[in-house]
């Protein structure tokens, strides 16, 4: 039509790792044929913007021989895998590590790879992706007829594939990074002494997409259902994926999501179904897994007796400009590994001892003087990209983030709370960014007008609550100061999610409605 058509194009990077190589091939891409940006993503994984239509072969073929695969990164499959990014080789954090990538490949559509190898590498099946010995068999288990559906075309998700988009997290005791409960299956998973897999928790149904003024659309954190055996969690995420194939609601694609099957049929059917349509085996009880906080691995930190690995704090994942030049270089240089966390940010890994010293010197030159302490808002803050990149936003979201930040900062020194707050802002309700989670969120909701959402925990395990339905941003510090005053009255001592969830949504709102008054 002689439109200048151009994509976003985003990779599969299950636990966020990015060989050294990938990351070099991605910053050049972007550069040469992209927006000359990278961005992390709340998943852990590459997004590049503004790939034009005729250049998707060369980036995309290139992605794939440089040990990269954007397979099953978008549409109606399991989406990118998450897990702890931090490269920890002690405790179960490999072991996570480890499971996230085979649940990658065994959700991946089967016959699609060899198609997708076809299209972008000429069928060069060297560049397929090698899975483990446990993928193998589990990927033989889709074959069997009347397991999962036997489909010889697509075994696993049919002609048809799934209703919805489908995630999936693991990660460790005690580890909270990947925001566990908002996803369609999270697994906390177990180890021996030897970090061998032992078993999972497994938590199912949770997922943030939501629609304004829908309210058979909502968020929903996840249910435990129980406890499987190590041996046995592929075959589960196979069948949990197939009972959300034959029953998620493929005709609302907004109530299409597991967690809808979860809400209207509720957890007990859900149980039933699934031990005697499609996994016959044990679901124990849940095994205690103690307190949990929200890692982000930022600053350095030994990764095992002769490696480090450095988290450095990137805001809302945008790579750019002088600092994405140079940590390319620092990758190639000192032939360094990437991992990407959920909370957007970037990890060097596998720096030796030797290098350590110059890995911190070349650091520094580039402004991440102390990664390890950025500004307490800006830490644990996160936006989706909205305005201009996304065809739903509906307001300012990463763009915005900076000056958000700021203002809260300032007023906070005003009031003289020295307290941080967990933020997160998205330009629409589809909640790409995890809003409903964060002690303080506001998803857009027209231009300069948002929701404001209060009273998720630190830790990430609380829904917040809306409150305010169309907040005009010029109005945020007028509407919040009754509430921090409050918060200041009680000392600060726990945190503003916990204040809010105290004090209760009547007195909330109260405050919050106090400053409209005349
Ligand atoms: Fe996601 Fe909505 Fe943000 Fe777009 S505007 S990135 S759909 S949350």
């Amino acid at each position: 039509t002689g439109k200048d058509w151009q994509m976003m194009l985003r990779l599969r990077n299950p636990a966020g790792y990015v060989p050294g190589p990938l990351f070099v091939a991605l910053d050049e891409l972007s550069d040469r044929l992209g927006n000359q940006t990278l961005r992390a993503t709340t998943r852990q994984c590459f997004q590049m913007h503004g790939i034009k239509k005729g250049n998707i072969k060369e980036v995309i073929g290139t992605i794939v021989k440089s040990m990269g695969s954007t397979l099953a990164a978008c549409g109606d499959v399991n989406r990118n895998v998450m897990a702890p990014a931090a490269p920890y080789e002690q405790g179960s954090y490999p072991a996570a590590r480890k499971l996230a990538n085979d649940i990658a490949d065994v959700l991946s559509p089967q016959k699609a790879e060899k198609t997708y190898i076809d299209l972008w590498v000429d069928g060069e099946m060297k560049y397929a992706i090698k899975p483990s010995s446990e993928v193998k068999k589990n990927k033989k288990l889709q074959l069997k007829p009347g397991v999962f559906s036997g489909d010889k075309k697509e075994p696993l998700y049919g002609a048809t594939y799934l209703p919805r988009k489908f995630k999936c997290a693991t990660t460790v005791p005690g580890d909270n990074s990947v925001d566990i409960l908002t996803h369609d299956i999270g697994l906390v998973t177990f180890t021996n002494k030897k970090g061998v897999l032992e078993g999972c928790n497994v938590y199912v149904g949770g997922g943030m997409g939501r629609t304004h003024n829908l309210d058979t659309t909502f968020a929903r954190i996840a249910d435990p259902i129980g406890y499987v055996e190590g041996e046995h969690i592929l075959e589960l995420v196979q069948s949990i994926l197939a009972l959300q194939r034959d029953y998620g609601d493929r005709k609302t694609r907004r109530h299409s999501r597991l967690k809808y099957v979860l809400h209207d049929m509720g957890v007990d059917w859900f149980k039933k179904q699934l031990t005697t349509k499609y996994f016959t085996r044990q679901i124990e009880n849940l095994k205690h897994e103690g307190d949990t906080i929200l890692e982000d691995y930022l600053g350095w930190h030994q990764q095992s007796e002769k490696l480090w690995f450095v988290g450095l704090p990137l805001l809302s994942g945008r790579l750019t400009g002088r600092v994405k030049k140079e940590l390319r270089n620092i990758v190639e240089k000192f032939a360094l590994d990437v991992r990407l966390t959920p909370n957007q940010d970037l990890l060097l890994c596998n720096i030796g001892n030797y290098q350590k010293a110059s890995v911190k010197r070349a650091l520094i030159n580039i402004g991440f003087i102390n990664p390890g302490a950025p500004d307490s808002l800006a830490r644990n803050a996160m936006a989706c990209p909205a305005l201009p990149l996304c065809g739903l936003a509906m307001t300012e979201a990463e763009r915005f983030l900076p000056e958000l930040l700021e203002r809260i900062n300032n007023q906070l020194k005003i009031l003289e709370i020295n307290k941080p707050i967990l933020i997160r802002v998205t330009g629409c309700p589809n909640g790409c960014a995890r809003p409903y989670m964060a002690e303080l969120a506001l998803v857009g909701s027209g231009l300069n007008q948002y929701q404001l959402w209060l009273g998720g925990s630190t830790n990430l395990k609380r829904l917040a609550t809306p409150y305010l339905q169309k907040m005009p941003i010029d109005d945020l510090e007028k509407t919040l100061e009754p509430l921090f005053l409050s918060w200041k009255d009680t000392g600060a001592s726990s945190s503003l999610g916990d204040h809010v969830t105290k004090l209760g949504s009547e007195s909330v709102m109260s405050l919050l409605t106090s400053s409209a008054a005349p």
